[in-house]
C-alpha cells in the first residue's frame, strides 16, 4: 500500500515525459514533484528531500550522471534512491548509471505497470534498509548497554572480591591476635589444675575453662586456616618426606584414639608404597587427621579403617631435565597417584547432606547434639586438597558407615621405580593389576615392621585349613605358629586379621606372596 506522504521527484528536460510519468504515479497515490533540469532538481532536493528520484540521463547543461554524483556525495541526500530514465539501452550506459549510485533503470518509452512496479520495489527496499538501520542502531545501543552492565558487574565482582579478601585478611589477623592470649589462658588453666590446694569445685571450673578454651582455640585455628585459604594466602610447602614414617606416626596416633573409644583401628597398605613422596607434610597430615578424627568421632562401635595404595605410576617429562637427559639419560620424574581411603562403621550421612557437609559450619546434626567440632574441618580439607590438585569423594550409608577418599599425584624418587621395575616407556596402572578389592594382598602391619615368615613346611597345615575354609583349624594353626616362635608375631598378626574377616583366599595369597612359586610344594 502506498503511503500518502511518499513524495517522488521526476527530473526530465522533456515536459511531455514529465507530465505522463507524473500522471501515472499520482494515480497510484504518490505526491509527485517535477524538475525540468539538473540544476532545478538539486535545489529542490536540498530544500525538500523526496523519498525517491526518477532522473533522466540525457539533459542539457547538467546530465543525470552528474546530478546523481553530486547527490551521492552529499551526506544529507546520499541515501535517496535514484532510478535512471533513458531511451538509451546500452549496457555501458546502464553500468555507468549503477556506478554513479543509481539503484535501477527504466527505458523509455515508459510502460506504466513497469514504472509503478520498479518504483514500489525501490521504495520497499528503501523502507527495509531504513528499518535495518534503525534495528542496527538499536542493536548497537543494546550492545553498548550490555557492555556497560558487564563492566559494572565486573567492577562489582572485583569490589566484592576485594572486600572478601579484606575480610579474610582481617579475620586472619584477628585470629592470630586472639591465639596468643588464649594460649596463656589454657596454659594457666592447666597449671592450676595441678594445684592440690584447689577445691573440687575449683577443679571443675578449671576443667570447664580448659575445655571451652580448647574448643575456642580449635575454632580460631580453623577460621585462621579458612581465611588464609580465602585470602589466597595459604601456600603449600612441599618437600620430600619419609612416607613410611609419616603413615606410621598417623597410625600410632589413631590406634590410640580408637582404643579410647573401644573401636578397632585398621591400617591396610594395599600395594607397595614409595618410601618418599614430595608433598606438604603438614597439610596432608591436617587433611588425614580431620578425616580420621571425624571417622572416630562419628563411630560408636566397629572400626575405622585407613587404606593407602598406589593406583598408578608414570614418568613425567621435565623440560629442564629433558635437556640434561641428553647428558645423563635421566629425563623423567616419577609420578605416583596415591589413594587414601578412610572408612568407618559409624552413623553415616544421608545422601541429601553429602554436598552440604563440605560447606563452612555445616553439620548434619543440630549443633547442640553434635559431638565437639567446628563444622570447618571438611571445608578446609577440601580446599587444601584443591590446592594440591585433588578432590575429595564421599560414599555413605546411614547407620552403616561412611567412606571418604582422595587421590594425590605426587613425585617419588626414581629409585622406587627401579625397585618396582616400572617400565620407562609406559604408565603402569597398578590398580588394574590389583583387580577387585577381594583379590588384594593386604598387609596390615606398619611398613617398617620386619616380617619373619615361618618356613614353608610349618605353613602346610595352615595352608590346608585355609583351602578347606576350616575356621577352627585355621585358628588352631595360627595359635600353633604363635607359640612356635615369637619372631613370627608380625606374620601371625597378618594372618589373624584376615582370619577374623574370614578372608581365607587372602591367607592363601599372603603365603603365595612370600613363597611365590615354591608354594606349589605345599600343593603336592
Ligand atoms: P566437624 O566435624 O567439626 O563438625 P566437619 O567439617 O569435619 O566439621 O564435618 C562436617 C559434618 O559432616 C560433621 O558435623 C558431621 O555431621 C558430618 N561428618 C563428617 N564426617 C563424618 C563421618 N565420618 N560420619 C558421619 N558424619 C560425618
Amino acid at each position: 500500500m502506498v503511503n500518502k506522504q511518499t513524495s517522488l521527484l521526476i527530473v526530465d528536460d522533456n515536459i511531455d515525459n514529465l507530465r505522463s510519468l507524473a500522471a501515472i504515479l499520482r494515480l497510484e497515490g504518490y505526491k509527485v514533484r517535477k524538475a525540468i533540469s539538473g540544476q532545478v532538481a538539486l535545489e529542490t532536493v536540498r530544500s525538500h528531500p523526496p523519498d525517491l528520484i526518477l532522473l533522466d540521463i540525457k539533459m542539457p547543461q547538467m546530465d543525470g550522471y552528474t546530478v546523481c554524483s553530486i547527490l551521492k556525495e552529499d551526506t544529507t541526500t546520499c541515501s535517496i534512491p535514484i532510478i535512471f530514465l533513458s531511451a538509451l539501452n546500452e549496457t555501458a550506459d546502464k553500468l555507468k548509471a549503477f556506478a554513479v549510485g543509481g539503484v535501477d533503470y527504466i527505458t523509455k518509452p515508459f510502460q506504466a505497470p513497469e514504472v509503478v512496479a520498479r518504483v514500489e520495489n525501490q521504495l520497499r527496499l528503501q523502507r527495509l534498509s531504513q528499518q535495518l538501520v534503525v534495528q542496527n542502531a538499536q542493536l548497537l545501543e543494546e550492545i553498548q548497554i550490555r557492555q556497560q552492565t558487564e563492566a559494572a558487574l565486573h567492577q562489582a565482582v572485583e569490589q566484592a572480591e576485594a572486600a572478601n579478601r579484606a575480610k579474610s585478611v582481617f579475620l586472619a589477623n584477628m585470629s592470630h591476635e586472639l591465639r596468643s592470649p588464649l594460649t596463656g589462658i589454657l596454659g594457666y588453666a592447666q597449671l592450676l589444675q595441678k594445684d592440690t590446694d584447689c577445691t573440687p569445685l575449683q577443679h571443675k571450673g578449671l576443667s570447664v575453662i580448659y575445655q571451652c578454651g580448647s574448643h575456642l582455640l580449635m575454632l580460631i585455628n580453623d577460621i585462621l586456616d579458612l581465611s588464609k585459604i580465602e585470602a589466597q594466602k595459604l601456600k603449600l610447602f612441599p618437600d620430600y618426606i619419609d612416607f613410611y614414617l609419616f603413615l606410621n606416626n598417623l597410625v600410632e596416633l589413631f590406634k590410640f584414639k580408637a582404643q579410647e573409644k573401644k573401636l578397632q583401628f585398621v591400617y591396610f597398605k594395599l600395594t607397595s608404597l614409595p618410601p618418599e613422596i614430595y608433598i606438604d607434610e603438614k597439610r596432608l597430615r591436617q587433611v588425614l587427621i580431620n578425616l580420621l578424627s571425624n571417622a572416630i568421632k562419628f563411630t560408636c562401635q566397629g572400626s575405622v579403617t585407613l587404606k593407602v595404595s598406589v593406583r598408578s605410576c608414570s614418568y613425567e617429562s621435565n623440560e629442564y631435565k629433558l635437556i640434561s637427559s641428553k647428558l645423563t639419560g635421566k629425563a623423567k620424574k616419577l609420578f605416583a597417584k596415591i589413594r587414601f581411603e578412610i572408612e568407618d562403621t559409624g552413623i553415616g550421612i544421608i545422601p541429601e547432606k553429602w554436598e552440604n557437609i563440605f560447606l563452612p559450619f555445616e553439620q548434619v546434626m543440630e549443633r547442640s547434639h553434635s559431638p565437639e567440632g567446628t563444622g570447618l574441618g571438611l571445608t578446609i580439607s577440601q580446599k587444601i586438597l584443591a590446592l594440591m590438585g585433588s578432590e575429595i569423594f564421599l560414599e555413605s550409608c546411614p547407620n552403616l558407615g561412611s567412606k571418604f577418599w582422595f587421590d594425590l599425584d605426587v613425585y617419588t624418587p626414581l629409585s622406587w621405580a627401579d625397585f618396582n621395575e616400572i617400565d620407562d616407556s609406559q604408565s603402569q596402572t597398578l590398580s588394574q593389576e590389583l583387580g577387585d578389592e577381594s583379590d588384594q594382598i593386604i598387609n596390615t602391619l606398619s611398613p617398617e615392621t620386619e616380617v619373619v615368615v615361618p618356613p614353608l613346611a610349618e605353613l602346610l597345615l595352615l595352608y590346608e585349613a585355609a583351602q578347606m575354609g576350616d575356621v577352627q583349624n585355621v585358628q588352631q594353626q595360627i595359635l600353633r605358629l604363635q607359640q612356635l616362635n615369637s619372631d613370627y608375631l608380625a606374620f601371625v598378626t597378618q594372618v589373624l586379621e584376615l582370619a577374623n574377616d574370614f578372608d581365607y583366599q587372602d591367607i592363601l595369597k599372603l603365603i603365595d606372596k612370600y613363597y611365590g612359586d615354591n608354594v606349589s610344594l605345599l600343593r603336592l
